[in-house]
């Protein structure tokens, strides 16, 4: 029976590249990688009910099981090529398991084709279910982006809107229906499950970039591990956080900002830059269809700080966000 599956994931994923010599099938994969280019490999698990709720699509959890990847792949400047996929699936009958290898197959090969991802291999396993997936990319060598390099000055820009998929996640816990109310709850829960990789931006920013991190523990946190990889802080404008229109016609104000800050999922990049090539990147980065918005800046110190709109410092509390006692 596993092998009827892998069969079914194979049909699902096929994807001619040149430089796989040999997909799934044999013991392993045998690729040819590109002379002179450095490959950046990363892996992310996802197990429900931890990395997304029970319930989901089977097609949103192929889509999102690769797009997590993706997204560190374009964190890093990379551009992708490979992929390995291991699956553990509960002990279900079998016609249910290939009705869920269909699905899952059609969201993985929906973010996968657009950027020529072959599937070379993996494993199959039963427990609960959970999907590892390994990608691999290429990138000329010392032009990788990382979260090291920052300097004093330099601006913090992210891409897209933030808090979209923590809102997203919200609703789904208050029992919300995807095609409830006027389109907002289905964009935002679309946010949580279908997240876009900035694949292209990872592209245009390298030898631009000083530092560029992925968002996916949320705005704080990951703004947090690029700091102590430059070994400096950043202070952030609450004021200037790119929100969606969806996400502010759906919440108040402050549980928007709160989504923004602290919520994960949005896989979204967040970077810094010079000042002077700021206008230069957003001008490009617009071109593409993919604003950036400038939110901070980096200073010395090891502190992420956040201003609210008065200039105030904000701090977390037990209700979430407020302000500093004076
Ligand atoms: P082995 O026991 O030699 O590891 P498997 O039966 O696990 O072989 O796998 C057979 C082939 O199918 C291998 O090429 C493997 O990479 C591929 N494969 C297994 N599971 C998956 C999966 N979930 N997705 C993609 N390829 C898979
Ligand atoms: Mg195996």
């Amino acid at each position: 029976m596993e092998f009827r599956l892998i069969d079914r994931i194979r049909e699902r994923t096929a994807q001619g590249r040149e430089d796989v010599r040999l997909g799934i099938g044999d013991d392993a994969a045998l690729v040819a990688p590109p002379v002179g280019q450095e490959i950046a490999i990363a892996i992310d698990t996802l197990v429900e009910g931890v990395h997304f709720p029970q319930g989901t699509a089977a097609a949103d959890i192929g889509w999102k099981s690769l797009a997590v990847n993706l997204s560190d792949l374009a964190a890093m400047g990379a551009s992708p090529a490979w992929a390995l996929l291991a699956l553990t699936l509960p002990p279900h009958a079998a016609e249910c398991h290939a009705q869920f290898i269909d699905e899952f197959a059609k969201g993985f090969a929906q973010l996968a084709q657009p950027h020529r991802l072959a599937l070379i291999g993996g494993d199959t396993t039963r427990g609960a279910l959970t999907v590892s997936v390994a990608v691999h990319g290429f990138v000329p060598p010392g032009k990788a982006l990382t979260r090291a390099g920052a300097r004093v000055g330099d601006l913090v820009l992210v891409t897209g809107t933030l808090g979209d998929a923590a809102a997203g996640l919200q609703l789904l816990q208050q029992g919300v229906r995807i095609d409830e109310g006027d389109g907002r709850a289905a964009y935002l829960i679309e946010r949580l499950n279908r997240p876009t990789p900035r694949l292209a931006v990872g592209l245009a920013l390298r030898e631009r970039a000083s530092a560029c991190i992925d968002v996916s523990d949320g705005l704080l946190a990951d703004l947090g591990h690029l700091c102590a990889a430059s070994g400096l802080g950043a202070e952030i404008d609450a004021a200037l956080l790119p929100r969606s229109s969806m996400l502010l016609g759906a919440f108040d104000e402050a549980s928007a900002r709160d989504f923004a800050l602290t919520g994960g999922d949005d896989y979204e990049l967040c970077f810094t830059v010079p000042s002077a090539r700021v206008a230069e990147v957003q001008t490009d980065l617009a071109r593409m269809g993919c604003g950036a918005t400038r939110i901070g800046r980096m200073v010395e110190g090891d502190q992420v700080r956040v201003r609210d709109e008065h200039g105030q410092w904000l701090e977390v509390t037990r209700r979430g966000w407020d302000h500093f006692a004076p």
